[in-house]
């Protein structure tokens, strides 16, 4: 009865939510996906989960690529957690469509609301609102794992008719230039060129020059840069300075580099 998990993650909201379902689960494989999206993904596992933040109401480029990636193989339970900040949209039915022009059958699919992480439009919010929200996230997977080890067979979640179709239009125009919009990154005088940007980006898009951090426009949008930089140095536009950064308060610098640098897979329980 073996479960892989593949998670993509910036902040640590997915990789907690692959940790604590592995652990619900009794035991499963996780695997960034940052490091399998380019590769044909074989698992021989009875069941793969993906879980991966909603990206401007729709699918990061990373996990469109692991889907296109993924052997087809109909037997499989297939299964996806849309880590988001409170609207889903139609991501999901977006996941269900691709997978299903594969031949694949995504048998359920679940939204999971997190603190945002998203901070070009403001901080995570209040501490206790972020550790109530987490706290409800937690029950929630619990609740997906006992749906999971049931293997059944469920609608995928979505958001009401209004959200799924304004948001998907706005997926759909915005999609095109999520990758140039590093543009609004900049570094500020806090910088000590340590380097954990360059080596924390899952998309590979930040180098040193001389000494600044640049990026080189085939961005995720993921945010990992900003919310890890040690100095708070990266900025967006022109409000982040004032806002407050944001990552997994259970989910270490160490553990997210732990999977960009090396080719992570952890084993998690008796599995
Ligand atoms: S993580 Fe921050 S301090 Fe370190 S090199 Fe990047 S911008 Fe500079
Ligand atoms: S440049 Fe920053 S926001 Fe863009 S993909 Fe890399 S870490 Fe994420």
């Amino acid at each position: 009865m073996k479960t892989d998990l593949f998670f993509y993650t910036g902040t640590g909201n997915s990789l907690w939510t692959a940790r604590t379902l592995a652990d619900e689960l009794g035991g499963a494989r996780i695997y960034p996906i940052s490091r399998t999206g380019s590769d044909p993904v074989r698992s021989g596992a009875e069941a793969v989960g993906i879980i991966f933040p909603v990206h401007i109401w729709g699918l990061p480029r990373k996990v469109i690529a692991f889907i296109n990636a993924l052997a087809v193989d109909p037997d499989r339970y297939y299964f996806a957690i849309a880590v988001n900040a409170g609207q889903v949209a139609a991501t999901l039915l977006q996941m269900r469509k691709l997978m299903n022009d594969k031949g694949l059958l995504l048998s359920a699919g679940f939204e999971l609301a997190m603190p945002s992480n998203y901070i070009p439009w403001g901080g995570p919010g209040p501490e206790a609102k972020r550790r109530q929200q987490i706290s409800a996230a937690r029950e929630k997977i619990g609740r997906i794992a006992v749906m999971v080890a049931r293997r059944e067979q469920r609608p995928v979640e979505k958001g009401p008719l209004w959200q799924n179709v304004l948001f998907s239009w706005l997926n759909k125009l915005s999609f095109p230039y999520v990758p140039a919009m590093d543009k609004s990154f900049w570094v500020d005088e806090k910088c000590n060129t340590c380097n954990i940007c360059t080596n924390i980006c899952p998309c590979g898009n930040i180098k040193m020059k001389t000494d600044r951090p640049a990026w080189l426009h085939h961005c995720e949008q993921c945010l990992a840069c900003i919310q890890w930089c040690p100095q708070e140095a990266i900025q967006f536009g022109k409000k982040t300075p004032n806002y407050e950064r944001y990552h997994h308060p259970d989910v270490k610098l160490k553990d997210i580099l732990a999977f960009t640098a090396t080719n992570g897979i952890e084993k998690s329980g008796g599995e």
